[in-house]
């Protein structure tokens, strides 16, 4: 077998800074652990525009189309807020994502124990949470035709279509029922159902898929208002969720805030498999470029290096490598090393981007 290629597109702001912690640690499963990856770096968002007037050059679209997997930092920052909405640094991602036809965007919401008084709920409710949401990511209301502001009866209209074909539910249920095979076991599919035709689709195309090819995956249906209120009184119940596109935006930020910080948010955005057998994929944090800390090594690497342990689960199988590094975090959280975004009234001992790196490597040393 070659070896599988990774296309780092650090971006702006942060993502510079929280991706050079990520290549070290990628360094260090190539020196400690002989899982060597063909690394190579490009350029996105307000950095791909500085050097080629564009957020995303066709050159650097070709190379992520054929790459094994990407890794993307964060886009955008004030620099830019005034250029054209065409060309703007967010633009080189939403292209990113649209061409390489991510339709499953993997959320996970995990409480590290270490921070757990972090949420705005209660520590015992969110203590050992694990959710995956998959949000389906290239169609619904944000794609679908028509749509636009119209003038009907002498006052504007604004119209947007919900649309989803089977195919586009059929293939986000695959992604969510295959995940669930490597989790629980469990699949909520959320949708409208009692008010939305789409919804009434959506449940039944769920539900055929699962029971002609998971019938072994135990499946629920729920609303998604219902859903949203069982995230927050009793999320643990929860293993793999799938949603739209609208509701999975709304659902996957509130299962993220019950974790804590952004600056620990990972997340995968995966489409049809390659000719290789590998998804096309796409890995970043949540977070965005935080201008307002950028450039003096307070940012948290911790959502970056996470994305890269998603990669190394759902792009290269290498599920054990990844609990490795999961657990390297774990480790670093428990021993109380905190970045600033991490400093809670519980305190800790304050570290920069470079210290959080520091301590990831030490832990995955310790852990041999
Ligand atoms: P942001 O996520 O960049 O920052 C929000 C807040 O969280 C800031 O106070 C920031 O300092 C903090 N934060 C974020 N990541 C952190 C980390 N890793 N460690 C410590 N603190 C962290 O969101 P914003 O301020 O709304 O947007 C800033 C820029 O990023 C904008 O140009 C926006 O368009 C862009 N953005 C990009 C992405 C992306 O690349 N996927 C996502 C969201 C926003």
């Amino acid at each position: 077998m070659s070896t599988p290629s990774l296309l780092i597109l650090p971006g702006d702001g942060i993502g510079p800074e929280v991706m050079t912690e990520v290549r070290r640690i990628i360094d260090w499963f190539g020196k400690r652990r002989a899982i060597a990856f063909d690394v190579s770096e490009d350029l996105v968002g307000g950095a791909a525009w500085d050097a080629h007037g564009t957020p995303l050059s066709d050159a650097t679209m070709a190379r992520a189309q054929a790459a094994d997997a990407v890794l993307l930092g964060a886009v955008g920052g004030p620099k830019y807020d005034d250029l054209d909405f065409s060309v703007k640094p967010e633009r080189g991602l939403l292209r990113l994502r649209k061409e390489m036809d991510l339709y499953a965007n993997l959320r996970p919401a995990v409480c590290f124990d270490a921070l757990a008084d972090f949420s705005s709920l209660k520590a015992e409710v969110v203590s050992g949470l694990d959710i995956m949401i998959v949000r389906e990511l290239t169609s619904g209301v944000y794609f679908g035709e028509p749509r636009g502001i119209f003038t009907e009866n002498n006052e504007r209209v604004g119209l947007n279509t919900q649309r989803y074909s089977e195919s586009e539910i059929a293939r986000v249920a695959r992604s969510a029922f295959e995940l669930a095979l490597r989790r629980s076991n469990k699949v909520c599919s959320m949708e409208k159902a009692n008010v939305m035709e789409s919804g009434v689709l959506w449940r039944q195309v769920v539900q055929e898929v699962h029971d002609a090819e998971y019938p072994d995956v135990e499946l629920s249906h729920m609303y998604a208002d219902a859903g949203a209120m069982q995230l927050t009184r009793w999320p643990r119940q929860f293993d793999v969720i799938v949603t739209d596109n609208l509701f999975g935006d709304l659902l996957s930020d509130l299962a993220a805030m019950l974790t804590g910080s952004l600056g620990m948010l990972p997340s995968a955005s995966l489409g049809a498999p390659m000719a290789n057998g590998r998804p096309k994929a796409l890995y970043e944090p949540v977070h965005g470029s935080a201008p307002d800390i950028a450039g003096q090594g307070k940012a948290n690497p911790i959502a970056c290096i996470l994305s890269f342990a998603m990669a190394l689960r759902y792009s290269f199988d290498l599920g054990a490598e990844a609990d490795r590094l999961e657990a390297a975090v774990q480790q670093v959280l428990a021993d109380g090393l905190r970045t600033a975004d991490l400093l809670g009234p519980a305190g800790g001992t304050p570290v920069s981007t470079r210290g959080m790196g520091d301590a990831v490597i030490a832990a995955l040393d310790a852990g041999l």
